[in-house]
């Protein structure tokens, strides 16, 4: 995880370029205010942190009786680094556990489907391998048929295994209760639990997840379950986010597709409203494109 490169997100996105040219002005009129608000929303930052953050500057701006957009843009950073909340403990809790380092830590990750699960268990086993840490896949989404060749070929390609079933439609929880046991077996470091994410119906999506982690902690105490966030899906994003941390106790959220979309806000509305910190962006779909989130690359990744 440390040596994951930290990496800007949204650098030269629409946001970015639209915040900029309304800051770049000698003085911001009532339209350019309104310009930023809209700016802010369009972005996913969401209502009620968009308008406290433009009440905080314009009565900075009245205070201090500042006339230069360039100061304004320095007190729009400091303020959406405030929201994005740099005292949150991102750090992955990836170390073995149990009283003698005897268990593998446990990471589930869990998402609607399409939002970038499997991919982002790829990319964090090659992370993980490079850190000189042994891994074991679980392939409980066996849901869709591709997900388990996925992440096994992801695997693959760093010398690491995965415990899959070979049917379709196998019963998740089995797949997972199988791998928490040979990851203990094997003594690796650390155990990646992919899981499908059927969002049609509350009380299965709540079966099968709890159903999953009651048999690896049977084996494992679980140490990360991580949601997967889509960010290009705003507002209904959020929705999903609110379901699955109702059901599955999520400790860290993943925001992925970053690249190419200017809707980074939903850092900030996601974290609000979960309680839970962002702990990883993916910016691509390539090998090397996750990143630990950090507040101030984030907002200067926005703002340059
Ligand atoms: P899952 O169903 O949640 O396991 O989703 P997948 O891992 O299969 O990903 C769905 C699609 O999103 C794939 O085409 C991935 O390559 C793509 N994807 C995943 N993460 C990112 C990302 O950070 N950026 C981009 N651009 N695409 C991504």
């Amino acid at each position: 995880f440390t040596r994951l490169r930290s990496r800007l997100a949204a650098s030269g996105s629409p946001l970015g370029a639209r915040l900029l040219s309304v800051l770049s002005k000698d003085h911001l009129s009532e339209g350019d205010w309104d310009e930023l608000e809209e700016t802010l929303l369009m972005a996913d930052l969401g209502a009620g942190p968009t308008s406290e953050l433009i009440e905080a500057l314009r009565t900075q701006v009245r205070v201090h009786a500042i006339k230069d957009a360039a100061q304004v843009k320095e007190l729009l950073r400091t303020e959406l680094v405030k929201l994005v909340d740099p005292s949150l403990d991102r750090s992955l809790k990836i170390d073995r556990q149990g009283e003698g380092g005897e268990l593998p830590a446990v990471v589930m990750v869990v998402g609607v489907n399409g939002t970038g699960k499997t991919t982002t268990l790829g990319k964090l086993t090659r992370v993980l391998v490079a850190d000189g840490r042994s891994v074991l896949l679980g392939a409980a989404d066996t849901f869709r048929a591709a997900a388990a060749d996925q992440l096994e070929t992801w695997g693959a390609r760093v010398g690491v295994a995965t415990v899959r079933s070979d049917r379709d439609g196998a019963d998740p929880a089995s797949v997972a209760f199988d791998a928490a046991k040979s990851a203990k077996e094997q003594d690796v470091d650390v155990l990646l639990v992919d899981t499908a994410g059927r969002l049609q119906n509350k009380t299965g999506l709540m079966d099968e997840l709890g159903k999953i982690a009651r048999v690896v902690t049977k084996e494992a105490p679980i140490s990360e379950v991580l949601l997967v966030l889509d960010a290009t899906t705003g507002q209904n994003g959020l929705n999903q986010a609110r379901v699955f941390a109702q059901v599955a106790g999520v400790t860290g959220i993943v925001l992925t597709k970053l690249d190419g979309t200017a809707k980074g806000g939903i850092v900030v509305a996601v974290q609000r409203e979960l309680g839970v910190p962002v702990k990883l962006i993916g910016l691509g779909e390539g090998p090397d494109d996750l990143a630990p989130f950090d507040a101030e690359q984030f907002v200067a990744g926005i703002l340059g």
